[in-house]
């Protein structure tokens, strides 16, 4: 929570921080003793004011007595001066006494008789009238002398309040100029500086000069221009209070700095309550919002590394409940929208290299129509490499764009129609992540936000790449595991069929032995020739067939410990394949087919292994009377300049186009095991002895009507032979 402290606050306010400093007596310079002070202490004292009064008295009477011969009419003269002096000087106490004083010199000394205290009626009636003007005398003079110290008491009062108003002010404006916050205040409606301290001064990039007025374009708050504000509060009279608000600081290069205040715009009224002014306050706390933006940065950052976390887990369950990978993909895709994304793609690799979507997650049921046109979009890895989860695939590692713009989507579309697919779901950060395990790609995920508004960072591309892995390795234990059910189903019919192969030529060869037994129990001297040659010819055929099958078992074992080594020698491939015809004539023949030899009359040699191309060719004749249903048989030579093709051509049952990627693969079969004997090894180790020598064998065969097995040798063998090198299967 943001917490709102108004800058006002927090500026120095007169009631708190100016009064102390003007109440504050600091002591001054050292100075000469005032004389005035000295006279004012005389005044004060009861000494100084009877003995100045006295001193005046002794004048008056002094100058009385000199001018006396002058001046003898008028014999109070002085004396009233000395009552004015000590009225004046001395207040009520000494003029009584310099009156009281004077009447009794004037009589005695000025007034005959003189030297004698007799008094004439006349003389009584003039001091009488001298007493009273005396006394009304001094009344006038203390009530003046009392009205002339107030007025001074009052000037000095003035005098003392002004410095200290004065002190203040400076006080105050040393304060506002040096406080740590932008304060100013402006005039009028053009918003004339009347004051703006340092801080403001700095961050105005101009000089305090009262009277400037505050310009357009100086300063931006948010995105609106603080003229406009101003003119808002001047206008309104409402005060404009802002936490933490960004303030554009236009800089000198043009660019605009950010930077973040608390700010206070007040009106200031005049006698009237009109606006006449703003007073603007703001203290920069962008360390703080900083600070507060990263402490958020990383709470979130904490929460969804918890939350994925979670999903995590999730995953692993959602990966370990089937083997069916396609199901747990789908479910996989379920899982990632809504916990992490509006939008989730599966796109999976098939046999043939090309891909299908296997799947569209996304988290708001209104997006269904959308979805149902996304589906169909399937990866171009030739036809479109900018397509975000395509370009995932062909790079092979995982992308991440935060934020798509639509003239971005436009661009990474198939076509026009993908496009606006594309810009339906709203997409705007988005992940890609091929599936690959070990070297193999067996898909492609994505995952995107819309409507969230979610913008995906480093941390989620970590966390997708981590839910691909995850998801790949599954696929691929899933498929190991498909293969190992495959390989134990294979091994239980290989056994099966292996026992009864093996099994196939034992029976008759026992019963012929069992027949020669009695036979020789019949004759025991002569066996007819003829009877005994039938036998063994027979049982040498059976044991001829026995002795394949167990080499062809044993060439199995061979080829998987690498132990199958080529002796490489001059071979006419035309004589060789006579030769094996001609044995394979009487097998055919039984079997209905005749064997016909198209070409090879001129001889065909090339560097091969004799006995291992024999069999080569021995493999492809016996399938193709087996198989040949019995129609003639072609088997074709051509020459190359470099290379020596065979094919070998039954009319027979032919493949179903499902079995022709596997045929020539270890145990594999491709007929009923009820109608066809057979290990599933011929192809598989004809395969393995072709391309040992550095050649290819394929087949193309349409079921019912026949086969073509090619096989493609070049003559001069340049390869090593490294049998251990081929694939197994
Ligand atoms: P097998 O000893 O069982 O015949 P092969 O490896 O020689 O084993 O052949 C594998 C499978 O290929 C056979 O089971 C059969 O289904 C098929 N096949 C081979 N040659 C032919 C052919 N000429 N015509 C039809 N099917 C064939």
């Amino acid at each position: 929570m943001r917490t709102h402290s108004s800058p006002v606050a927090t500026a120095p306010s007169p009631d708190t921080t100016v009064r102390p400093l003007l109440s504050s007596t600091s002591p001054g310079p050292r100075v000469a003793p005032d004389p005035r002070r000295f006279w004012h202490s005389l005044q004060k004292s009861w000494a100084g004011r009877y003995g100045i009064a006295l001193l005046g008295l002794l004048v008056a009477f002094f100058l009385q007595s000199q001018l006396l011969p002058f001046m003898s009419s008028g014999p109070f003269l002085f004396f009233y001066g000395a009552v004015m002096v000590a009225g004046w000087w001395g207040g009520w106490g000494p003029a009584l006494l310099v009156t009281a004083l004077s009447v009794a010199v004037v009589d005695t000394h000025f007034l005959p008789p003189r030297l004698s205290i007799q008094m004439r009626s006349a003389d009584i009636l003039a001091l009488s009238v001298f007493g009273l003007l005396a006394v009304f005398i001094t009344k006038l003079n203390v009530t003046l002398t009392h009205a002339l110290a107030e007025r001074a008491a009052l000037l000095e009062r003035e005098h003392q309040a002004h410095a200290a108003a004065e002190d203040a002010r400076s006080r105050l404006h040393t304060i506002f100029m040096q406080a740590p916050a932008q304060i100013f205040f402006l005039r009028g409606p053009t918003h004339a500086f009347d004051f703006s301290n340092a801080q403001n001064s700095i961050l105005l990039k101009q000089q305090d000069a009262p009277g400037m007025t505050l310009r357009e374009g100086m300063l931006k708050v948010g995105d609106q221009d603080v003229r406009g504000v101003l003119d808002r509060v001047y206008a309104t009279g409402e005060s404009f209070l802002g936490c933490a608000v960004a303030l554009r600081i236009p800089q000198s290069d043009g660019t605009e700095k950010e930077a973040f205040y608390n700010l206070t715009y007040q009106p200031t009224r005049d006698d009237r309550g009109h606006v006449e002014g703003i007073a603007g306050f703001g203290f920069e706390v962008t360390d703080l919002v900083h600070a507060r933006q990263r402490a958020e940065a990383l709470a979130t950052e904490l929460r969804q590394a918890e939350f994925r976390t979670r999903v995590l887990a999730e995953v692993s369950t959602v990966l370990a409940s089937s083997l069916d990978h396609e199901t747990t993909l789908r479910n996989l895709a379920k899982l990632v929208v809504p916990a992490l994304a509006d939008w989730c793609f599966v796109d999976l690799a098939e046999p043939n290299g090309a891909f299908r979507r296997l799947e569209v997650a996304h988290a708001r049921p209104e997006d269904a129509p959308v979805a149902a046109e996304v589906i169909n979009f399937n990866l171009m890895p030739e036809g479109n490499p900018r397509h975000p989860p395509t370009a995932a695939l062909l790079r092979g590692e995982a992308i991440l764009f935060e934020e798509m713009t639509p003239a971005h989507i436009k661009r990474s579309a198939h076509n026009e129609n993908h496009a606006r697919v594309m810009l339906a779901t709203g997409l705007r950060s988005f992940i890609a992540v091929p599936l690959v395990v070990r070297g193999h790609t067996l898909g492609v995920f994505s995952f995107f936000t819309s409507f969230s508004n979610r913008r995906y960072t480093q941390a989620d591309l970590a966390f997708g790449l981590e839910l691909a892995y995850r998801a790949a390795l599954s696929m691929e234990n899933a498929r190991l595991y498909r293969e190992a059910q495959e390989a134990i189903r294979l091994r239980d019919e290989f056994l099966s069929i292996a026992s009864h192969e093996l099994k196939t030529p034992l029976t008759p060869l026992s019963l012929k032995l069992q027949a020669l037994a009695r036979e020789l129990e019949r004759h025991p001297d002569t066996i007819p020739y003829s009877v005994v040659k039938g036998y063994v010819d027979t049982g040498a055929r059976q044991v001829k067939k026995l002795a394949e099958l167990v080499g062809d078992l044993l060439d199995v074992s061979r080829i998987a410990a690498g132990r199958l080594a080529l002796e490489l020698e001059d071979v006419d491939l035309g004589e060789l394949l006579r030769e094996v015809a001609q044995r394979y004539e009487p097998h055919a023949a039984r079997a209905g087919s005749v064997l016909q030899i198209e070409g090879g009359e001129t001889a065909l040699v090339g560097r091969w292994d004799r006995l291992r191309l024999e069999q080569v060719v021995t493999n492809l004749i016996d399938n193709a009377v087996k198989y040949g249903a019995g129609k003639p048989i072609t088997l074709t030579l051509e020459q190359g300049p470099t290379r020596a093709r065979l094919r070998v051509r039954d009319q027979g049952i032919g493949i179903a186009p499902e079995h022709l990627p596997r045929l020539f693969g270890r145990f594999e079969r491709a007929v009923s095991e009820r109608h066809y004997g057979g290990l599933g090894l011929g192809l598989y180790i004809t395969r393995t002895l072709v391309e040992a020598m550095g050649g290819r064998v394929r087949v193309e065969s349409e079921q019912g009507r026949g086969s073509t097995f090619t096989v493609d040798l070049p003559r001069e063998h340049a390869l090593p032979v490294d049998v251990q090198a081929l694939p197994s299967q």
